[in-house]
């Protein structure tokens, strides 16, 4: 029976970079993933990293301090993980771009609170707009930038974290491996090691539940009722375009409502097909040469199919920000799941009413982003060492009570509701 310091349980973003930075405090580890390593959400996704479309507060100071780290590992790494830089070895920036003037008023106030932290951010008109990124529709209302904001290759980082954690010599990885539960001590309830799917047990006094959009699963395995739920995304990929954006990462600020805000609290001026799978457009031009756009935020239970609407849908939003996309072909398109924690915000700690036991989950659609600062604030917790930040405190398990969680069970499946109401007008069309 092998012996650990540390089990992880999943092998996506939290799990590597926990790997990471656990075996970085000299923590014998072990790494438990059912497939390959990034083989759930982090290689059906996108691989923006910034603060900028977070809420002010301790989500907005994560985005930060993970970006700082990121610009660490890229000096630290043997292994290249695409971290984005323009002509002049500067990080190659981010657009947030604004339809309307709601929007713009809206970019103007955040830019001010990211200032007031001391984080780069301007809120740009049109003719700055059209200087930053000529290809953009000339209608737009203006943009939000942050010069400082950049892009990685997501899989790449994940691989990466494993290369550097076996250079220690303290992690073992055990791929294609389930585990089907966490052992407990019967009295205090400390975890003790877990068992596979193949009847092993593995022991270890500390686990990490890193299993994205199924940590519930881990988590109930320890008596636990952990609010996160799936959150489909889609995107497409062109055929090869070259650079269409300047800054490699691009979005609509739509996108900041549609994460945060219920889905009517505002008008966005789109189409019914768009407002109906709550459509928000973003784009990004990889290193070969192919454009991925998207996307989407609804719920699909764990299905990752992809869907013709949303496709024609993500078709339309995407023409409206750069006319010349009416002319390029998709060659593909696929579906991914934002592991969402009800309240907005991930769980990164310890677990009082389970020694042992830590969440690192619930990152939705920033898991890329904050890898690194969850794995390090992981590892912190694992060691009883300070946090890297004060305010992540506000990220832990300990928020939550059966009635919170109720509540936002609740409300979800009201937003939920709605949304497919909406969606039922397209339900029997073809496009
Ligand atoms: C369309 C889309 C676009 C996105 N764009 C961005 C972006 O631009 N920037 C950004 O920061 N984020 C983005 N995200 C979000 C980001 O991809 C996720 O937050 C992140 O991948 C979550 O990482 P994770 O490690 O929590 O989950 P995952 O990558 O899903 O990893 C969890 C792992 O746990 C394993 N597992 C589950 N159960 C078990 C078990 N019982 N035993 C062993 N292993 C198990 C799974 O196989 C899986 O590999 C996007 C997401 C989507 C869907």
């Amino acid at each position: 029976m092998n012996s650990y310091d540390v089990i992880v349980v999943g092998g996506g973003m939290m799990g590597t970079a926990c790997a990471y930075y656990l075996t970085r405090e000299g923590l014998k580890t072990a790494l438990v993933e059912r497939g390959d390593i990034a083989s759930g959400t982090v290689s059906h996704t996108d691989g923006n990293i910034g603060y900028s479309e977070k809420q002010p507060g301790v989500d907005m100071l994560q985005g930060y301090h993970s970006l700082q780290l990121y610009m660490e590992m890229e000096k630290e790494f043997d292994y290249d993980f695409e971290f984005e830089r323009d002509g002049k070895g500067d990080p190659s920036g981010y657009i947030i771009a604004c339809v309307t003037d709601f929007e713009m008023e809206e970019a103007k106030k955040r830019a001010k609170e990211m200032q007031d932290l001391n984080l780069e951010a301007y809120a740009v008109g049109p003719k700055e707009f059209q200087e930053l990124e000529p290809l953009v529709s000339k209608d737009l209302a203006g943009a939000l930038w942050m010069p400082k904001e950049s892009s990685v290759c997501p899989f790449r980082v994940a691989f990466g974290y494993v290369y550097e954690s076996q250079k220690t010599g303290l992690l073992d990885v055990y791929y294609r491996t389930e585990v089907k539960d966490v052992l407990q001590d019967p009295v205090t309830k400390a975890v003790q090691g877990i068992v596979t799917d193949k009847g092993e047990t593995l022991r270890a006094p500390k686990v990490v539940n890193a299993a994205g959009c199924w940590a519930p699963f881990i988590g109930a395995m320890v008596g636990l009722d952990i609010p996160i739920e799936p959150r489909y995304g889609q995107l497409m990929v062109t055929e090869k375009t070259g650079k269409i954006t300047q800054h490699r990462g691009f979005i609509e600020y739509g996108y900041i409502l549609a994460k945060y805000l219920k889905n009517d609290t505002y008008d966005r001026q789109v189409s019914p097909l768009v407002e109906a799978y709550n459509v928000c457009f973003n784009i990004t031009t990889a290193h070969t040469g192919n454009t991925q756009i998207g996307g989407c935020r609804l719920f699909r239970g764990y299905s990752i199919k992809s869907e013709y609407q949303i496709m024609t849908a993500i078709a339309e939003r995407a023409i409206r920000f750069f006319p010349m996309l009416k002319n390029v072909n998709c060659i593909r398109s696929f579906g991914g799941l934002r592991p969402f924690c009800l309240d907005h915000l991930p769980i990164v700690s310890d677990v009082e009413e389970v020694p042992g036991f830590y969440i690192c989950s619930g990152h939705e659609g920033s898991g890329i982003a904050l890898g690194p600062v969850a794995g390090k604030l992981i590892s912190e917790y694992a060691t009883g060492q300070e946090l890297y930040f004060p305010e992540a405190r506000e990220l832990a398990w300990s928020r939550f009570t059966p009635e919170k969680i109720a509540a936002y069970r609740k409300a979800e499946q009201e937003n939920t509701r709605e949304l497919e109401e909406k969606e039922k007008q397209f339900e029997h069309k073809r496009y």
